[in-house]
């Protein structure tokens, strides 16, 4: 076999992969993306994209509904249905668009792909068997690791018949009548919430004592209200035992330590992911690993030289957009540029109803951080555009030093809220303070201004409340 050779070889087509290759082809470096599936990875194909576009199907459908029995605004309808396979189709088209795009922009910038499942052999060859059979072995200076992650099964529920993953939740071919979501995370809550508006029942069960545990509770009280007045049924502190005998129920064990049976026709199993480290030789190279995920630097070198990693692979938080920044500056790196992966700010949204966003510092991690800061909330119930669209649910908060007034973060729950994450991101990568902010002017009407009202009121001049 005669082997390619290639300056970069690139192991997995997802956001982290795929946006390394970009840049590198943009830089000039040659560069071949080894990928076993689709292009896009989770994210585009099974991840974000797919189930925000289910999450926005869900909440029209609920709107239609909503609007049959009757509205404030004067908006009545009858009898809406939604047409299942349509919806599904509808977002496999959406999915096959942005992958398409994604193959032409590496072909753009003079990447190569190769459609094949890659092992590793040493830190500068790689064998891959394509979908044909045939073997193809690539020899590289620089490899990077970009395999992703997958979901953490329950050792006694296993995938499988009625339990399913995220991934087949964002593909059905019909709504459960009951559906138990282990898990009140993002996947478990943002798709939970999904289900229940297609018409669903349905009971999230989680181990910890509150949803969304990795945010801060006053943060997520608005959530479990919204959740609450949707009709999901939420039992905290609650461990799951398995399937029922029957096969038509999942057995749980309930806070008080009594042993119940919830009912079901299907069970979404969403309790974490975990880097994708097994069964492609990864174990070969014996890199220095951080739990389970490969241990980088902050330039996303791995402990071996020229061998990097990022995105899934690397651990937390397992997000898009922090794949696609750390592939971006890998290809800078190996061109010759400068670069380390600081960032001051790294947003997480949650796309429940209503949306959380996290950017920075919470005012409790500031705290633990010795930090003396002030923190203020503006609630959009006093928001006009919040009341123009009915969603006055949730507030905006800031976070800032006290001795200089510089923003170290904002938090926000609301409808609508993820758009505010670019202006939370910018004002603290740019380096401002409360005042910067206050000075600004805000679009009226938007729920911008409470962004603006917010680190108004830090300051103890807050106009609209
Ligand atoms: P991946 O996207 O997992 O890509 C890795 C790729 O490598 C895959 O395509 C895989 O096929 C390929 N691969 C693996 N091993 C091999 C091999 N040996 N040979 C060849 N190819 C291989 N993040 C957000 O920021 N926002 C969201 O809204 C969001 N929603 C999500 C919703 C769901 C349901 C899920 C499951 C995840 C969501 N995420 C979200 C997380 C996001 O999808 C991941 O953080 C992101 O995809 C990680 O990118 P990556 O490039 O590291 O890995
Ligand atoms: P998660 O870590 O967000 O939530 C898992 C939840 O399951 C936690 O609340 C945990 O306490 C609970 N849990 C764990 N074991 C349990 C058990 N045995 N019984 C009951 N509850 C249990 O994980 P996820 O929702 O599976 O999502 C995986 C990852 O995918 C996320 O961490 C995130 O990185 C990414 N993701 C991001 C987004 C987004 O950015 N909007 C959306 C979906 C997924």
């Amino acid at each position: 076999m005669q082997p390619i050779s290639t300056h970069l070889l690139v192991i997995g087509g997802g956001p982290g992969g795929y946006v390394a290759a970009i840049r590198a082809g943009q830089l000039g470096i040659k560069t071949i993306v080894v990928e076993a599936a689709q292009l896009g990875g989770t994210c585009l194909n099974i991840g974000c994209i797919p189930s925000k576009a289910l999450i926005h199907a869900a909440e029209e459908f609920d709107k239609a509904q909503h609007y049959a029995s009757g509205s404030a605004i004067g908006i009545s309808a009858s009898a809406p249905s939604i047409d299942l396979n349509r919806t599904v189709a509808w977002k496999d088209g959406i999915v096959k668009r942005l992958t398409g795009g994604v193959g032409a922009l590496l072909k753009k910038n003079d990447v190569q792909v190769i459609n094949g499942f890659a092992r590793i052999l040493d830190g500068k060859t790689v064998e891959v068997k394509q979908a044909d059979g045939e073997l193809v072995r690539i020899r590289c200076e620089h490899l990077l690791l970009a395999a992703g992650s997958e979901a953490v099964e329950l050792p006694f529920m296993p995938y499988g018949g009625m339990v399913v993953s995220s991934t087949e939740a964002l593909s059905p071919e019909t709504i459960p009548q009951q559906l138990v979501v282990v898990g009140a995370g993002y996947i478990g809550l943002e798709l939970g919430t999904a289900y229940r508006k297609l018409g669903a029942e349905v009971t999230v069960v989680e181990a910890a004592d509150r949803l969304l545990p990795a945010y801060d509770a006053e943060l997520t009280k608005p959530v479990g209200a919204a959740i609450k007045r949707l009709g999901i049924d939420l039992r905290l502190g609650t461990s799951v035992l398995g399937l029922n005998a029957g096969g038509d129920g999942v057995r749980v064990r309930e806070a008080n330590g009594e042993e119940t049976l919830l009912s079901c026709d299907r069970v979404l199993v969403a309790v974490g992911r975990r880097p994708r480290t097994g069964g492609w030789g990864l174990e070969s190279l014996q890199l220095d690993m951080n739990g389970r995920a490969v241990k980088i630097d902050d330039q996303c070198r791995t402990s071996m030289r020229n061998v990097w990693a990022i995105g899934d692979l690397a651990g937390e938080p397992m997000l898009a957009h922090r794949a696609m920044a750390q592939g971006e500056m890998v290809a800078d790196i190996i061109s010759g540029k400068r670069r380390h992966f600081m960032p001051n700010a790294m947003p997480a949204v949650c796309f429940t109803d209503p949306e959380v966003v996290v950017v920075g510092m919470s005012p409790d991690e500031a705290d633990k951080a010795g930090l003396d800061v002030i923190s203020a909330n503006f609630p959009f119930a006093a928001n006009g555009r919040a009341m123009t669209i009915e969603s006055t649910d949730g507030f905006v908060r800031v976070v800032a030093r006290r001795d200089n007034h510089l923003i170290l973060g904002w938090q926000a729950v609301g409808r609508g809220v993820s758009e505010l994450s670019a202006a939370f991101g910018q004002s603290i990568e740019l380096g401002a303070t409360l005042e910067d902010v206050a000075g600004t002017i805000h679009a009226h009407p938007t729920l911008g201004e409470a962004v603006q009202e917010a680190a108004l009121r830090a300051l103890g001049h807050a106009l609209h409340i």
